[in-house]
């Protein structure tokens, strides 16, 4: 193979005096001509767009031209970059030239972008469970996770160190394939992620040893996460540039952390709002009396009025969840008084009662009676209710 290269400048069809816009032209001819996008499973193509891209690496980059034409073919001998029918790339700006030549051909379906264009890392997703009262005045959580990290010993190439990942073959470099299939209506293409790269464009023949060829290495690691005042099951908090490592110099993926908050004992949310209920004795409910509602802010003493009925509901403003736009924007917390129908009386306690019933005549019906024992009957059926036996 080495005895039978040609010279890179043979290769491109230019003189040893070529400019680089020289170079640049003749190549892109060579490319446009023999580029394994346009001629799938053709060997022949394939090989003469590699000697083309090959020679192209080199005289693109005025310090390897000038080992070039110092030592020839030899310069780059034994370096492990130009072995076996892969070379180096990295050197060499293929970017602009592929953009031109297949960004409008195929209309822009090369949806990865090149191999060698710095791209955004993937974002990663986990998940953390707050309580009820972390969600409504907002917390920090650490989390734990395995982060990925270029790998320092091959600066993330994969490559063994002294090695080079060379540009794949299959695909030149684009981790795509183009494969064109002839059909009743004519000539269609399939763009396909390249088999031999996985779209990375890359093959990397010495793996680096301490990160597996993979170019990455893992690591736990710890993380405080802001979680704002006012978040609700099931929103997301996202950390900017804590996901997977960005490509080629991009910058790192996102980090979206979903809150799962746990449900509270007493306490209902709705948007920025708070539902409870409160049970209260017939006393306090006929009579009226003091009692405690326990609020996200600590308990509050509140005046049941005389006369209350069951499924009553009263307001306490700005005792919900703040907003997550603004601390200072909180919604309402709405308590429903439900009145307590005693189930274990003593025996002195059902004197009283019917003595009281007794006392306050006989205006109930029985139906009003078998509803209105149920302690937790529907609180619609209670406001209906005109009549209450101790409003008599
Ligand atoms: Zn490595
Ligand atoms: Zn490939």
């Amino acid at each position: 193979m080495a005895e039978q290269k040609r010279d890179y400048y043979e290769v491109l069809g230019v003189s040893k005096t070529a400019t680089e816009e020289e170079i640049k032209k003749a190549y892109r001819v060579l490319a446009k001509k023999y580029h394994p996008d346009m001629h799938p499973d053709d060997k022949e193509a394939e090989a003469k767009f590699k000697e083309a891209s090959e020679a192209y690496a080199v005289l693109s980059d005025s310090e390897k031209r000038a080992k070039y034409d110092q030592f020839g073919h030899a310069a780059f001998d034994g370096t492990g970059g130009f072995g076996a029918g892969g070379f180096d790339f990295t050197g060499a700006d293929f970017s602009d030239i592929f953009g031109d030549l297949f960004g409008g051909m195929f209309g822009g379906g090369r949806t990865r972008g090149t191999s060698n264009g710095p791209m955004k890392g993937a974002n990663i997703r986990t998940s953390v469970r707050i309580s009820f009262l972390e969600a409504v005045f907002g917390t920090e959580k650490e989390l734990t996770l395995n982060l990925k990290d270029p790998c320092p010993t091959c600066n993330g190439t994969g490559a063994k160190p002294g090695t080079s990942p060379q540009m794949c073959p299959k695909c030149g470099g684009k981790g795509q394939v183009v494969f064109t299939q002839q059909s009743f209506f004519g000539t269609v293409r399939n763009v396909q992620t390249c088999p031999d790269c996985g779209g990375s464009g890359k093959i990397i023949k010495d793996k680096c040893s301490d990160c597996g060829g993979t170019g990455y290495i893992t690591s736990r690691k710890t993380i405080t996460v802001t979680i704002p005042a006012g978040i609700d099951n099931g929103q997301s908090v996202r950390i900017r540039e804590k996901g997977e490592p960005g490509i080629n110099g991009g910058p790192r993926g996102d980090l979206l952390v979903e809150v799962i908050v746990s449900p509270h004992e007493t306490f209902e949310r709705e948007g920025t709002d708070i539902f409870s209920m409160v049970r209260i004795s017939y006393a306090v409910a006929a009579l009226g009396g003091s009692i405690m509602i326990d609020t996200v802010d600590g308990r509050i003493v509140y005046d049941v009025k005389a006369g209350t009925q069951t499924g009553t509901q009263i307001r306490f403003r700005g005792k919900g969840v703040p907003s997550l736009r603004s601390k200072d924007i909180r919604g309402n917390h709405y308590v429903t008084l439900v009145v307590d129908v005693p189930t274990k009386l003593s025996k002195e306690a059902k004197e009283a009662l019917r003595k009281f019933d007794e006392l306050t005549g006989d205006s109930l019906t029985a139906v009003e009676r078998a509803s209105g024992s149920e302690p937790d009957s529907d609180k619609k059926e209670h406001k209906e209710k005109k009549k209450r036996f101790w409003e008599k």
